[in-house]
C-alpha cells in the first residue's frame, strides 16, 4: 500500500494470505488486484449499498459525453474508476475542446502541458501527473501511478518517462487552433515587443473568448455497489507559466473521495483550490451530515471569505472575479453542481436520464 514500506515480498507474502495462491503459474498480480482485495477486506468498500443499487455520474458541463459513457459502463459492472476514465477520455481525446488534453491551449512557449489525478474509494487509493507533456490521455498514466508504482504524484519529465515506460505513444497535443489562439495572445500581449499581430484578424473574436480561459474536467460515479471513484483532468490554465500546477492532480483539491463518504471534484480558479484544500473540505463536510448541495456551498463560502485576502482577484464590490465549481456525490447518490457565480451547468446521470443542471450558486449575476 502507499505510504507504506511495502517490499516485493511482502506482497507476494499478502497476496498469498488473500487467497491469490490459485493463481496460474507466472499469471502476474498488480498492484490494483492487490490494493483492491486488501481495499475490499480493510477499508470502505461497502457491503452494502447505501444507495440502494442507485448509480450516477455526474461532471462538469463539458462532461455531458463523459457521464453518458460513465453510466453505459457503470450498468455493465464497470469499476467506478474505469468508468469515469473511460467517460473523460472522450473529452481529452476531442480537438475541439480546448481545455482537456488533445487540443488543450499551451503555456506562454506553446506547449500543452496537462494535469490529472485519480482517486478509487474502495481502496482509498490515488494517482496523479502534472505538467506532462506529449502524452494526450494524462488520466490513463494517473491511474498507472496509482496501479504500478508505490507513490501518488508524478511530474514533468519523470512523469513523461513513466508513460514511455508504460508504452503510450508521444505526439504534439498542439492543434492548429490552439496554435493560433496562442500566437495571437502571444502577438498582442504588449506595446513594448517585437511580436505584431496582422492587420486583420478572423481570430480576433475568439481571442477574446479565450484570453483568461481555462477549463478542465471532473467526472466521479457512484456504482450500484455504493463504491466511489473520481476523475480530474485538464490542460490548465492559457498561457500559464511553463511548470505551473493546478488544483486538477493535487488530491484534496481537485478531486477528493471517501469510500464511506462521497466524492467531491472541481474546476475553475485552481489556485483559489489549492489554498483551501476545497475538494477535501467539501467530502468532510459531507461526513458531518451535510448534503452535497449544503456542504459545497459552505466551502465556497469559506472560500469568498479567504479570497478578501487576495485583493487582486476581487471586483470592486470585494466579491471574486474568478469562478470555482464542485461536482458532488454522496454514497447515498444524492449529487450537486455548485459554483460561485450564477450561470454554471453541470452534467449528470442519474441511472434514468443524463441532464445538463443549472448549478446552485452564490451570487447572482447582475
Ligand atoms: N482548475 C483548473 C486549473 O487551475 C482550471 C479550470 O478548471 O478552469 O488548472
Amino acid at each position: 500500500m502507499k505510504g507504506q514500506n511495502f517490499s516485493r515480498r511482502d506482497f507476494l507474502k499478502s497476496s498469498v494470505a488473500l487467497g491469490a495462491a490459485s493463481l496460474l503459474p507466472g499469471q502476474l498480480i498488480t498492484a490494483k488486484d492487490k490494493s483492491r482485495e486488501v481495499g475490499a477486506k480493510q477499508s470502505g468498500r461497502l457491503e452494502k449499498s447505501a444507495s440502494g443499487g442507485r448509480m450516477v455520474a455526474i461532471s462538469s458541463e463539458n462532461g455531458f459525453r463523459a457521464t453518458e459513457k460513465a453510466m453505459e459502463l457503470l450498468r455493465q459492472g464497470a469499476d467506478p474508476l474505469d468508468a469515469v476514465i473511460a467517460g473523460v477520455n472522450i473529452v481529452e481525446n476531442d480537438p475541439e475542446d480546448i481545455t482537456v488534453g488533445y487540443g488543450g491551449l499551451p503555456n506562454e512557449e506553446g506547449v500543452v502541458e496537462l494535469d490529472a489525478s485519480v482517486m478509487h474509494g474502495p481502496t482509498h487509493n490515488a494517482g496523479a501527473v502534472a505538467a506532462l507533456r506529449n502524452i494526450k490521455n494524462p488520466s490513463k498514466v494517473a491511474k498507472l501511478v496509482m496501479e504500478r508504482t508505490a507513490h501518488v504524484l508524478l511530474v514533468g519529465e519523470g512523469a513523461l518517462k513513466f508513460a514511455r515506460a508504460h508504452g503510450f505513444k508521444e505526439e504534439n497535443l498542439l492543434t492548429e487552433k490552439a496554435r493560433r489562439i496562442w500566437l495571437r495572445r502571444k502577438e498582442t500581449l504588449s506595446e513594448n515587443d517585437y511580436w505584431y499581430p496582422p492587420k486583420s484578424d478572423e481570430l480576433e473574436k475568439e481571442l477574446q473568448a479565450y484570453v483568461a480561459s481555462h477549463g478542465t474536467i471532473n467526472c466521479c460515479a457512484l456504482d450500484a455497489q455504493g463504491n466511489l471513484a473520481g476523475v480530474t483532468t485538464t490542460s490548465g490554465f492559457f498561457f500559464k507559466i511553463p511548470g505551473r500546477v493546478g488544483d486538477s492532480p493535487i488530491i484534496g483539491a481537485g478531486l477528493y473521495v471517501d469510500n464511506n463518504i462521497g466524492a467531491a471534484g472541481s474546476t475553475g480558479l485552481g489556485e483559489a483550490n489549492l489554498l483551501t484544500l476545497a475538494s477535501f473540505q467539501v467530502v468532510n463536510l459531507m461526513g458531518q451530515g451535510l448534503s452535497p448541495e449544503e456542504a459545497g456551498l459552505r466551502v465556497l463560502k469559506m472560500v469568498v471569505e479567504k479570497a478578501r485576502l487576495w485583493p487582486h482577484r476581487l471586483d470592486d464590490r470585494g466579491r471574486p472575479r474568478f469562478s470555482l465549481n464542485f461536482y458532488i456525490i454522496n454514497k447515498k447518490g444524492e449529487y450537486a453542481g455548485v459554483t460561485i457565480w450564477q450561470g454554471r451547468r453541470y452534467a449528470v446521470h442519474d441511472g434514468v436520464r443524463n441532464q445538463l443542471k443549472e448549478s446552485a450558486y452564490l451570487f447572482k449575476r447582475d
